[in-house]
C-alpha cells in the first residue's frame, strides 16, 4: 500500500490560462493513478488543514524570512499578483502553498510511521523558492522544509534530498548547504534555468553533490551517473530519511526543457532508490507535459507496490 497525499484545494492556486504549472497537471496525475493497474493499493490521504497542523507556521518560519512569508500572504490578501514574471500568486495560493507544505509534513509522518513510501500530490511547487524569494513557479521551500521538520523527530539525525527535477533547485541548495545533517543531490540540465548547480558548489560539508547533465541527453547518460555518483553520495551520507524532489520536466515530451527521459526511465530511478532504503517520500516539483508527467508518476510508483 503507499499512501497519497492530495487534496482538490491544490487546484485552486491559479496561474492563469497560459501557464505551464497549471491545476490540470494535478488532475492528469490522479486520473492515471485511479486507472493503473495498481489503483487498489494507493491510499488517497487528505493533508493536514493549516490551521489544525501545529508545525507548519513554525517549520515555514524557520526556513523562510517572515518578511517573505507576509509578502506572499498580502499579494494573496489584496486580490493575487507576481513573485517575479513566472511565478504568480492568485488570491487562494497563499492558503495552498501552506496546505501544499502541511501535505509535505505528513508525508513524513507517513513514512516514518510505515517505514514505508508516500507520495505528496502537491502544488505549488517548491524547490526554486529560497528563504526570502519565490521564483521559478515555487512558493515556499516544500522538500527543504520537510527535511528540517523530519530532523525534530525521533530518531532521525540525517535526511537527504535527491532531486531529479530537469532543474536545478537553487532553493533548496540555498536553504540546507549550511546544514551539516541534510545532503543535497540533484541531477539537472546544464545550461538551464535557473543556472546554479555546478559541479563546484558543494555545500558547506560536503553535504552537495551537483551532477549538470548537458541537454539532449537520454537514460544511457543518467543511468551510469547514478551508479557513480548519485547512489555512492546517498549511501555514504546514511540518511534516515530519502526526500525526492520529483520532478519531471526531463522527459522528451516536456515544453521547458530539452532532455530526452522517457516515463518509464523514471521506474528505474526509482529502483536506485529502493536500493538504498525503504524510507522515501516524494513530493511532486516540475513536469508539464500532462501525458508524459501522469505516465512517469505512474512508472515512479509501480516498483514500490511490487
Ligand atoms: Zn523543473
Amino acid at each position: 500500500m503507499l499512501p497519497v497525499i492530495y487534496s482538490d484545494e491544490f487546484l485552486d492556486h491559479k496561474t492563469g490560462n497560459y501557464h505551464p504549472e497549471k491545476p490540470e497537471r494535478l488532475t492528469a496525475i490522479v486520473n492515471a493513478l485511479k486507472e493503473a493497474h495498481f489503483s487498489e493499493k494507493i491510499i488517497w490521504q487528505s493533508p493536514t488543514a493549516a490551521l489544525e497542523n501545529p508545525s507548519l507556521m513554525p517549520m515555514l518560519a524557520k526556513v523562510h524570512n517572515p518578511d517573505y512569508i507576509n509578502k506572499v500572504k498580502n499579494i494573496a490578501l489584496t486580490g493575487g499578483g507576481y513573485l517575479d514574471g513566472d511565478t504568480p500568486v492568485s488570491p487562494r495560493s497563499y492558503d495552498v502553498a501552506l496546505l501544499a507544505v502541511s501535505a509535505w509534513l505528513d508525508g513524513v509522518d507517513a513514512v516514518l510511521s510505515t517505514q514505508n513510501q508516500a507520495f505528496v500530490l502537491a502544488r505549488p511547487p517548491g524547490h526554486h523558492a529560497e528563504i526570502d524569494t519565490g521564483m521559478g513557479f515555487c512558493l515556499f521551500s516544500n522538500a527543504a522544509i520537510a527535511a528540517f521538520y523530519a530532523l525534530q523527530q525521533p530518531g532521525i539525525n540525517r535526511v537527504a534530498i535527491l532531486d531529479w527535477d530537469v532543474h536545478h533547485g537553487n532553493g533548496t541548495q540555498a536553504i540546507v548547504e549550511t546544514q551539516p545533517q541534510i545532503a543535497y543531490c540533484s541531477l539537472h540540465q546544464y545550461p538551464c534555468y535557473p543556472g546554479t548547480g555546478r559541479a563546484s558548489e558543494r555545500g558547506f560539508y560536503n553535504n552537495v553533490l551537483n551532477i549538470p547533465i548537458p541537454p539532449g541527453s537520454t537514460i544511457a547518460v543518467y543511468q551510469p551517473l547514478f551508479e557513480t555518483k548519485v547512489v555512492p553520495f546517498l549511501v555514504n551520507f546514511q540518511a534516515d530519511l530519502l526526500i525526492i524532489s520529483a520532478g519531471y520536466d526531463g522527459n522528451a515530451a516536456d515544453p521547458l526543457a530539452t532532455m530526452n527521459l522517457q516515463p518509464e526511465d523514471y521506474g528505474l530511478f526509482m529502483n536506485y532508490c529502493l536500493g538504498i532504503t525503504r524510507k522515501i517520500l516524494f513530493g511532486l516539483e516540475g513536469g508539464y507535459d500532462l501525458s508524459a508527467l501522469s505516465q512517469s508518476v505512474v512508472a515512479t510508483i509501480e516498483p514500490c507496490l511490487v
